[in-house]
């Protein structure tokens, strides 16, 4: 039994780089075949699970580049309809069309800067699952939350509100990535190893809540807020931590896959694979 009360359970660790808006065609070429590269010749992969998540344009280019490597392809966004007249909108078959597995939703920047509630989220959740897209659902609370105590209720809304009429049968399609707003980005503060475990494990309790203790030790909880090289062991260690979702770093391979050892480094320790 680990310090919070729940037995340990072998997760897998899963590594996923979101490259927000960023790279030109030229670029995200460059990026893909480095990162394949550096992954198929990498020892101990099959311990992790690795994706990247290109914009939107550059889709159909990497997910061609990633053909046959170990590494999966994911969207950054969806809209949550089939298809029909949503100008400038992406939708889920589409996705799926273009050989996505993974779909980020719920991500802090759309929530904060382009105001996505929890309702419109948990639409996309829903939709995306139904579509047979695999789910990355990003929770975090802003800096000013944290400082007014208000941490827990925030993940506990995000978490209950973005998962309505998510059955538990679908849940081992459902990643979730714990960012904590004040730590994303190159303006971020680096969270502590310690702030992190807490998160989780604030996570993991509503988890068992709304699904039972089995789920909850299931559940994939990735941490993402700076992840760098330099950090990566620490963060990835600390306890309920099951991976990463990187930004910034995610753009440049050599740190990626840094990263990505980190992670298998961590797997091979208390003996998970993907
Ligand atoms: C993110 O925005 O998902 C993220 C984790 O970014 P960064 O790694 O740059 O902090």
């Amino acid at each position: 039994m680990n310090p919070q009360g729940f037995v340990d359970t072998v997760r897998h660790n899963f590594i996923v780089g979101n490259w927000k808006m960023h790279t030109t065609a030229a670029e995200a070429t460059q990026l893909a075949k480095a990162i394949a590269n550096g992954m198929g010749v990498m020892s101990g992969k099959d311990r992790v699970s690795v994706a990247v998540c290109p914009p939107f344009p550059y889709l159909a280019l990497v997910g061609e580049i990633l053909k046959g490597s170990c590494v999966a392809l994911g969207a950054q966004n969806l809209y949550p309809e089939k298809e029909g007249a949503f100008t400038g909108e992406v939708s889920p078959t589409m996705l799926r069309d273009l050989g996505c597995i993974y779909v980020i939703l719920g991500h802090s920047e759309r929530r904060h800067k382009l105001g996505e509630s929890d309702a419109f989220i948990n639409q996309k959740v829903r939709v995306a699952l139904t579509a047979g897209l695999d789910v990355i659902l990003c929770v975090g609370e802003t800096s000013d939350q944290r400082k007014a105590n208000q941490t827990e209720a925030v993940l506990d809304r995000q978490l209950v509100q973005g998962l309505v009429d998510v059955p538990a049968e679908v849940l081992t399609r459902v990643t979730i990535a714990y960012e904590p707003v004040w730590a994303i980005g190159a303006s971020g503060h680096e969270a502590t190893p310690q702030q992190v475990q807490d998160a989780h494990s604030l996570i993991r309790r509503r988890f068992a809540r709304m699904y039972g203790e089995k789920s909850a030790q299931a559940v994939v909880i990735q941490y993402g807020g700076s992840v760098k090289p330099e950090n990566a062991a620490s963060m990835l260690t600390a306890n309920g931590v099951d991976g990463a979702l990187i930004g910034g770093a995610s753009l440049h391979a050599d740190q990626f896959l840094a990263i990505v050892r980190a992670g298998i480094v961590e797997a091979q320790t208390k003996g998970k694979s993907a």
